[in-house]
């Protein structure tokens, strides 16, 4: 459907709209074993926000997430790169304990950086409610961070019910639902409904299946809901595109695509 309202006829023209900022909650950085990105690094990254008017970037760089010798000191130095530009979530690895404890313990000296924290369960094999990942959930609960989780309908280690049981626990951790559960959107909006302190990231809902951002938008979801692309892996106007082309309004686009990031991020350093 090629929709036509005020919104939608500026990124048709020219790619972006000045009237909508774009905040991606949902990035990673760097090169990655056996693909090639064509712009995986800090600047090349800012590069491919400019051309949709991506305001700011939040990402999990994969050093961080899967080579805990470097960890997350390549994603501290892309943020005081760009300070204006990038935020990034403190990799959680439920495998390096000694890692996570130093990391918590040199949050604050970082503030600038990070906006919460990164869990990856179904690559790291372990499930969220584990004990390893107790230190960072209670972390993110005492300092009302985001929680930026991958979640996957039906999987053991990252669904809904894994969820459930840390959005009761952790009321107030923001928790980012990477992914919305994804297929299990009947799961994911009555999570959403229960929990005040759950929202939907959709990157991935943005794919092949039709109708998931219509189904979510009209559980009157959408000022529950995040834009995110996976950056490097997927292009910002692929994301953005799904959005324009969904049948919601541009009142909804608009609470997908910015203010619902500016309230969670309000009050983070530098960020208003
Ligand atoms: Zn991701």
């Amino acid at each position: 459907m090629i929709n036509d309202t005020p919104l939608t006829r500026d990124f048709w023209r020219n790619g972006f709209s000045e009237d909508c900022p774009i905040y991606d909650m949902h990035g990673h950085m760097g090169a990655w074993k056996s693909i090639w990105f064509p712009r995986p690094d800090a600047e090349d990254m800012v590069y491919s926000m400019d051309r949709a008017n991506v305001r700011l970037l939040c990402f999990a760089h994969h050093a961080a997430l899967f080579a805990p010798d470097l960890g997350n000191a390549p994603a501290i130095e892309a943020v005081r790169r760009f300070p204006e530009r990038l935020r990034a979530y403190l990799a959680v690895n439920p495998h390096y304990p000694d890692a996570l404890r130093r990391d918590l313990a040199d949050f604050d000296r970082h503030r600038d950086v990070f906006v919460g924290l990164k869990v990856l369960a179904g690559y790291h094999n372990v499930a969220m409610t584990a004990p390893a990942y107790e230190a960072a959930f209670a972390f993110a609960h005492e300092r009302r961070l985001l929680v930026l989780m991958h979640t996957w309908g039906g999987n053991a280690l990252c669904g809904p019910e894994i969820v459930r049981r840390l959005a009761a626990r952790y009321p107030e951790a923001r928790l980012l639902c990477g992914h919305s559960f994804h297929g299990a959107w009947d799961e994911a909006i009555a999570l959403a409904r229960e929990f005040p302190n759950l929202s939907l990231e959709l990157t991935a809902v943005l794919d092949n299946d039709r109708g998931a951002i219509e189904k979510l938008v009209s559980a009157g979801l959408s000022e529950r809901m995040l834009f995110g692309t996976d950056l490097p892996w997927f292009a910002h106007h692929r994301g953005v595109g799904a959005l324009l082309s969904a049948d919601i309004t541009d009142d909804d686009r608009h609470n997908i695509l910015h203010r619902n990031a500016e309230r969670l991020l309000a009050g983070f350093p530098g960020l208003g």
